[in-house]
């Protein structure tokens, strides 16, 4: 390498093992997105989930989350958004038709469990793969847009039919991108903000505006004994209107602060797939 007075080593013999260094990371980043449970950093197994931001989950791992929020360490970051098993599409996979690697195989060899019903792509990242969140069918995104594209295009709002169940579905609103990028995903997690925003608060927004004299509601509401009803819906109120208020908080959030928010959280994409939160439990 030099130094011995004989060369003198020069930028290239000094950083030469460092773009190799980041491509296998990355490479190793990309099969811990495809191959393991986002959150238990268990190897995916069906059945698999995925959320509003494309993540890939074993429903057991989220169904353990939901149970106790601190059962994963770092779960409340990994799927703080997932709320109840109802932000969570149970993906329909096809699997690969492909004989298995190897017991004895590398992990870089490893063979994806599952392709693209229409193209026979392997799911392991290297196409861009997405569900549809009204049926949880998985296909790659060519493959789907080829097929949608030949549907018939008479009206924009005519929703798409499913290419693998036949149910129905929107092009614009019900496609989810599986392990997108950042930029994609920050634009998936605002969407997802603003969906949330239009959803009815879970008591009613009805209940808040009934007077205690309005005969109906209350009359459901003694059933509960030794609580007063007009508090109890008062206390309800407040408690919705603060999730609003904090929903709406995040929403109109700044672009100054979004972006240092995402500029955050790329910094921790960065870290190495080896030294990421919750892998060590893996290993
Ligand atoms: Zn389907």
């Amino acid at each position: 390498m030099g130094n011995d007075g004989g060369s003198i080593p020069d930028r290239r013999d000094l950083v030469r093992n460092k773009p190799k260094a980041e491509q296998a990371d990355k490479a190793n980043q990309t099969r811990a997105r495809w191959f393991f449970c986002a959150l238990s950093k268990r190897k995916l197994q069906e059945p698999i989930v995925s959320c509003a931001l494309g993540k890939l989950y074993n429903k057991d791992s989220i169904i353990e989350y939901l149970l106790d929020k601190s059962a994963y360490g770092d779960g409340e970051r990994i799927c703080g958004h997932i709320r109840s098993l109802k932000d969570v599409k149970t993906l329909t996979l096809t699997p690969n038709p492909a004989p298995p690697a190897p017991e004895n195989a590398a992990p870089s060899a490893e063979r994806a469990h599952f392709v693209c019903p229409l193209t026979l792509k392997e799911m392991n990242g290297l196409q861009p793969f997405v569900y549809i969140s009204t049926c949880g069918c998985t296909f790659t995104q060519a493959g789907l847009k080829t097929v949608s594209s030949t549907q018939s295009k008479e009206a924009e709002t005519q929703l798409d039919v499913c290419p693998q169940c036949a149910k129905k579905y929107s092009r614009a609103d019900d496609i989810v991108a599986l392990n997108p990028s950042q930029e994609e995903e920050d634009d998936m997690r605002a969407n997802m903000e603003r969906r949330r925003l239009l959803e009815p608060p879970k008591k009613s927004k009805k209940r808040k505006n009934t007077t205690p004299e309005d005969p109906e509601p209350p009359s459901k509401k003694q059933a509960l004994p030794g609580m007063n009803p007009t508090i109890a819906a008062a206390s309800r109120a407040v408690v919705s209107g603060l999730a609003m208020e904090e929903a709406k908080r995040k929403a109109g959030m700044s672009d100054a602060v979004k972006s240092l928010y995402g500029s955050a959280d790329g910094k921790k994409r960065k870290e190495t797939f080896m030294t990421m939160g919750t892998f060590t439990r893996y290993a």
